[in-house]
């Protein structure tokens, strides 16, 4: 069925099938769509199974930063695929976040989760880690919040999907939250008793996502200039694999914000089959920013006009670098028709070097071959 339309598959079905492998799928946050089809075409000649995704942030119902509606988002990675071939990749919804965790905010979030479900959207990453009780006695107590939400919307997602297999990513931790010590990790003991809770709600999810040392996006010195993020706490994420299995909860580990981790680390040292699922996003908008600084100068200069214009104010004592590159995803949705409407050299530019890079994240990851493996465990 797959095979003629090219559509997005079950986001379980991947997750589930690269499951005792040593790789890892990458997910590509494709905030600037062009990027899709070099990503998708290197999937496809490396037979390396892939997650197109965007978080609310970036797609929601007035299309989030990056101006795509989860409609768009979909009829433009649709088209990618069948521009290409490729039929083995899911369709994901990156962090579904809840800040409050209100009625409000989860009635707005099943509105966004049923327009993704209409889309056509087969994976789903529900992120509630904000919602932490400090006053919590115990890791349960901590978390009551957290696995109150996500079994709410776990369950509407399931009986909104009909019957279909969907793929499901939680979270616990979140990614990137500091205290005076720096950091602050996901411990072992806290992604079990989180798993083994919504099991006991009846919620299966396939990969957790957890805080384990990186951030989102670009990680910096203390003069402002992007670094390379070696921040990644492998031990920590290895414990906490181990704690999981050790409890027979089959999950596997989401790695976020992976931009900026140098890709011969990732593949000479991730654990690969502990971590399961790579998320890859500012990478992509980089790549895009990148030809259209050369092939667009005219197009470049009003981004980085309207973007320092927008933001620096909010940022004082910050170099106009920093500035720029910390915001300008706010200018791909001002942007947006000029960024479309680029001509077929710029385009085939970004597909191009989309293609190469991801040459480099399929092998580094392990995710060669994983394609086929997929499809034979799917018939
Ligand atoms: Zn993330």
């Amino acid at each position: 069925m797959t095979a003629k339309t090219y559509g997005p598959i079950s986001g379980s079905a991947i997750l589930k099938g690269i499951t005792g492998h040593k790789a890892i799928v990458m997910a590509a946050n494709v905030r600037i769509a062009t990027v899709a089809q070099g990503i998708l075409q290197a999937a496809k000649d490396t037979d390396s199974v892939v997650f197109m995704e965007l978080a609310r942030s970036e797609s929601d119902l007035k299309g989030g930063y990056t101006g795509m509606t989860p409609a768009i988002f979909s009829e433009r990675m649709q088209e990618a695929a069948r521009n290409v071939q490729f039929g083995t990749w899911a369709l994901h919804a990156d962090h579904i976040t809840i800040k409050k965790g209100d009625a409000a905010e989860v009635d707005g979030t099943k509105q966004l989760i049923d327009a993704q479900i209409k889309a056509g959207y087969t994976s789903f990453a529900i992120d509630a880690s904000h919602l932490f009780n400090f006053e919590g006695k115990n890791v349960r107590e901590e978390l009551s919040e957290n696995i109150r939400v996500t079994t709410d919307l776990a369950r509407f997602i399931q009986r909104r999907m009909n019957g279909k297999e969907f793929g499901l990513e939680v979270e616990v931790g979140e990614i990137g939250r500091k205290d005076q010590e720096g950091l602050i990790l996901t411990q072992p003991a806290e992604a079990v008793e989180f798993i083994k809770a919504l099991n006991e709600n009846g919620v299966f999810p396939q990969v957790l996502a957890i805080a384990n040392g990186s951030t989102h996006g670009h990680t910096y010195d203390a003069n402002g200039n992007v670094v390379a993020q070696l921040s990644i706490d492998i031990p920590q994420t290895q414990a906490i694999a181990k704690a999981l299995r050790d409890n027979k909860l089959n999950v596997g580990i989401a790695q976020h914000g992976i931009t900026g981790t140098p890709r011969e680390l990732i593949n000479l040292h991730f654990p690969k089959g502990d971590i399961i699922k790579g998320n890859v996003g500012t990478f992509w908008q980089d790549v895009a920013f990148d030809i259209l600084k050369v092939y667009e100068p005219a197009l470049y200069k009003n981004i980085q006009d309207w973007t320092l214009e927008k933001y620096r104010p909010a940022n004082p004592g910050k170099k106009d670098a920093q500035v720029f590159d910390g915001n300008c995803k706010f200018a791909i949705k001002e942007f947006y028709k000029d960024i479309y409407a680029v001509d077929e050299e710029t385009n085939h530019a970004i597909r191009a070097r989309a293609y190469a890079e991801s040459l480099v994240f399929f092998r580094a990851f392990g995710a060669y071959k994983t394609a086929s493996l997929i499809q034979k465990s799917t018939g």
